[in-house]
């Protein structure tokens, strides 16, 4: 049982400046402009181009690896632009292992795929750094467009409405735009800012404002949006975190993993952020794994993630679990927690019991473990918070998120959605929240020139 010194354990400034540097620098360094031709090379330029299929922006992936091929890599970034705006941040955070880079049929072939995500990033790159514009507003219709949110969901939908020539205003509660791009994705996917480089470059093309610090259901309501936009765009994310169900939750030290990777996104000084020595974190997506290794390059000495069921049942992906345990950190499976164990009102550990399939159904074994920690991470996952859309112009929802039909419409004849917070979102993943901002923009554009329901 872990003694009633550990809440000493949890301090900044366990490593040095150039170790802090060192340890959250790019996951994958970019490809120099030899290696791109090198890998690009590589792809067979594929008829059927299962990668494609496997995108959920449908970026026409064998094009854009040919430009980059041909020595075009500014096309190469128009054709990824073209169906996914914030390709560059794809490029850093997609994951390509369960997505085009599984599809590539030299995966299959041979076990190692086109590095498609490196090339995009490769193109989207230099493009960026050209301050290379594609797009020009097309004459503007006079429609205005509210968005809500300034996360992947929200920034795709704007950037689409506003070539089409409307006016979008995108409503923002947090003090900087991006969502998780800029709060949760890992420190070491998105480096040196890009996070809002991105939404510069994105925002770049004109015809949209953000007006940050305000929130839907506090600063302004859904019923009001209806009635002085032409249509609404809900692109809210998730903003609430599941409970542990575990006895004693609520003690200190018992924290959101999402709020800890936040923090640790907005820190100038990584050395001043507090962790703990001993670190248990509760889930098996990406969240667990993210909030996990960076325990770990922060300093903390022990880290176990602990999931309920097994490895083939993690969301996090092999790539993700293998990253994880290449950082030091351990993965514990066949464990769902039961009780915090306190000292003095803080946590000292966990107590986890063991798990097992009965019958397809997951079940309680009555046999416990106590894993020692002074800090506990909730990574099991988010919820939305439907307060935000209710009142009098209120959407339906469904299983706890916004109900949409294909093209993103709610229940609501004037209101969309699309991303984390819809019903049925395809993952919970950015490109599949960029794809659908995208798509429920076109729908609101036909909606709005066709003389349609909005
Ligand atoms: C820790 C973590 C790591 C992740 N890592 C990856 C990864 O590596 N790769 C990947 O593909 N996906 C990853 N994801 C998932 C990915 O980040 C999300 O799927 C994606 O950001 C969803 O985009 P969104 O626009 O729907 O929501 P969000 O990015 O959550 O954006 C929602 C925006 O709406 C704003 N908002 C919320 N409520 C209100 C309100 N009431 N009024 C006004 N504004 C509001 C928020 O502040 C936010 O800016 C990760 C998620 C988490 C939590
Ligand atoms: S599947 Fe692989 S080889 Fe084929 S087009 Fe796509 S990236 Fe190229």
């Amino acid at each position: 049982m872990p003694d009633g010194h550990l809440r000493e354990g949890i301090v900044g400034g366990r490593l040095g400046p150039s170790q802090y540097a060192d340890n959250f620098s790019d996951l994958h360094p970019p490809l120099d402009h030899h290696e791109a031709l090198v890998e690009s090379d590589r792809c067979y330029f594929c008829y059927d181009a299962p990668c494609m299929n496997a995108c959920p922006t449908a970026i026409d992936i064998p094009m854009f690896i040919r430009e980059i091929s041909t020595g075009n890599p500014i096309g190469a970034a128009k054709t990824i632009f073209d169906q996914n705006i914030l390709g560059g941040m794809c490029a850093r955070v997609c994951p390509t292992e369960t997505l085009c880079e599984e599809a590539c049929v030299r995966e299959e072939a041979e076990g190692k795929p086109v590095q498609i995500g490196r090339l995009q990033r490769y193109a989207t790159d230099a493009a960026m750094a050209e301050e290379r514009q594609f797009y020009e507003r097309a004459p503007s219709t006079g429609r205005k467009i509210a968005v809500v949110g300034a996360g992947p969901a929200g920034l795709a939908a704007a950037h689409r409405l506003a070539r089409h020539g409307h006016d979008v205003t995108i409503f923002e509660a947090r003090p900087k735009p991006g969502g998780l791009n800029e709060y949760g994705i890992a420190a070491y996917k998105s480096t040196e800012n890009f996070a809002q480089a991105e939404v510069d470059y994105v925002t770049a093309i004109g015809g949209i404002t953000i007006e940050h610090g305000r929130a839907l259901g506090r600063d302004v309501q859904l019923a009001d949006l209806a009635d002085a936009y032409d249509a609404v765009f809900l692109g809210l994310g998730l903003g609430g975190v599941n409970a542990l169900r575990a006895d004693g939750e609520d003690a200190e030290g018992v924290d959101n993993a999402v709020e800890f990777i936040a923090d640790l996104r907005q820190a100038s000084d990584l050395g001043a952020l507090p962790v703990g020595r001993r670190v248990v974190v509760v889930g098996g997506g990406m969240t667990a794994i993210d909030a996990a290794v960076q325990s770990k390059l922060l300093g903390a000495e022990e880290v176990t993630i602990c999931y309920r069921r097994g490895k083939e049942h993690m969301n996090a992906s092999g790539f993700e679990q293998d990253l994880a345990a290449s950082k030091g950190v351990t993965i514990r499976h066949w464990l769902q927690p039961r009780r915090v164990v306190t000292d003095a009102g803080a946590v000292a550990g966990l107590e986890l019991e063991y798990t097992r399939l009965q019958d397809g159904k997951l079940v309680g074994i009555g046999q416990t473990v106590v894993i020692p920690a002074d800090q506990v991470f909730k990574a099991i996952g988010q919820t939305f918070v439907g307060e935000t859309v209710g009142g009098a112009a209120a959407v339906a929802l469904k299983d706890g998120r916004i109900e949409v039909d294909q093209e993103g419409r709610t229940s609501n004849a004037k209101i969309w959605a699309g991303g984390d917070c819809v019903a049925d979102a395809r993952e919970d993943l950015t490109v599949a929240a960029v794809a659908a901002g995208r798509d429920a923009a076109e729908s609101i554009h036909r909606a709005l020139t066709s003389n349609g329901r909005a």
